[in-house]
């Protein structure tokens, strides 16, 4: 059985800024700032790019469908790969099982099995040696985090050691369908590139342009925006934010991302509770996810689901 490891370990066994994380306080706050704008500079440029495109390259027909598109595939991720698939957090009626499969391949973040097979091995070594998307990865001195970020974020997918499936996923790979939705990916890939204009086409009234603008905005800033975010969980979300609950990682909780990611960036609650099915717990923390799951159970296609109870929240706070 082979596993893939870090390849940037230190003599002691673990990646360099591991042995060194008392030692990064200083310069902190400006590597923070530069966090910040890495993450927010794409979104600005997209939300500043609105009213010049508006009433000739962009129209309320393409928000429709690139917000229902955002929000299927997005939920696809957090729901399904992420918060079903990954940790188990509840259980599922057969059809929203593989519904769940199918909506979160659209997001085009890689097939379900080697999603799912290198989240749980994020959470098995989060920022340790064999984490896959650790920031920490190179040192916690400003290049190093620079470059850890980017690992973080975008580099990783790129490795070319792939998570051992037979390790981390061997329950998802005894369901036949499920491997098959996962080795269809490039065409559901396909779909969810090409349903969007083909949608704006009919409903703009035959237009080759109502085409190419839903193609340009609900196609290729949806799918941007969502991984965007969606790896904003690996990079931020393990660098910055507040840390009310005791984890062994250096995941935080990042307020200002929790409405595009549907959730996901209360990820210091994650980590010190993965299986929970609503990660903003405290007060006025927005989950959208949280509530999707909330409504699946009201239509009873799921059960067994994990809510943390408010007993539970306060045992894993980290004063408790
Ligand atoms: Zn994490
Ligand atoms: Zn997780």
């Amino acid at each position: 059985m082979t596993q893939t490891l870090s390849k940037a370990a230190s003599p002691a066994g673990q990646p360099a800024g591991m042995t060194q994380a008392l030692h990064g306080e200083r310069g902190a706050k400006a590597e923070q700032w530069l966090i910040a704008l890495f993450v927010v500079v794409p979104f600005l440029a997209i939300f500043a790019a609105v009213p010049v495109a508006w009433g000739w390259g962009l129209g309320w027909h393409d928000v429709v469908i690139g917000a229902v598109f955002y929000a299927v595939s997005g939920h696809g991720i957090t729901v399904g790969f992420h918060r079903y698939f990954t940790h188990g957090a509840f259980k599922a009626k057969r059809a929203l099982r593989l519904a769940m499969a199918i909506a979160g391949s659209l997001a085009i973040e890689g097939p379900v099995l080697r999603w799912v097979a290198d989240h749980r091995r994020h959470h098995q070594f989060s920022d340790q040696e064999g984490d896959p998307h650790s920031p920490w990865r190179y040192g916690d001195n400003t290049k190093a985090l620079m470059k850890g970020l980017w690992h973080a974020h975008i580099g990783w997918f790129f490795d070319s050691e792939q998570t051992n499936q037979r390790r981390f996923v061997p329950d998802l790979l005894a369901d036949r369908s499920i491997v098959r939705i996962s080795k269809a990916f490039p065409w559901l890939g396909a779909v969810s590139m090409f349903a969007p204009p083909a949608i704006g086409y009919v409903w703009g009234g035959f237009h080759w342009q109502a085409a190419a603008t839903a193609f340009f905005w609900a196609s290729l800033v949806r799918v941007g925006l969502l991984h965007h975010v969606t790896w904003s969980i690996n990079s931020i979300c393990h660098t910055m934010g507040n840390k009310p609950f005791s984890a062994r990682d250096k995941s935080g909780n990042v307020w200002w991302l929790a409405i595009p990611s549907m959730g996901e960036s209360w990820h210091n609650l994650h980590h010190a509770d993965p299986t929970a099915a609503r990660h903003g717990v405290l007060k006025g923390q927005l989950d959208s996810s949280g509530r999707v799951i909330w409504a699946f159970e009201k239509l009873h296609l799921a059960s067994d689901v994990r809510w943390p109870s408010p007993e539970r929240v306060q045992s894993k706070l980290a004063t408790a």
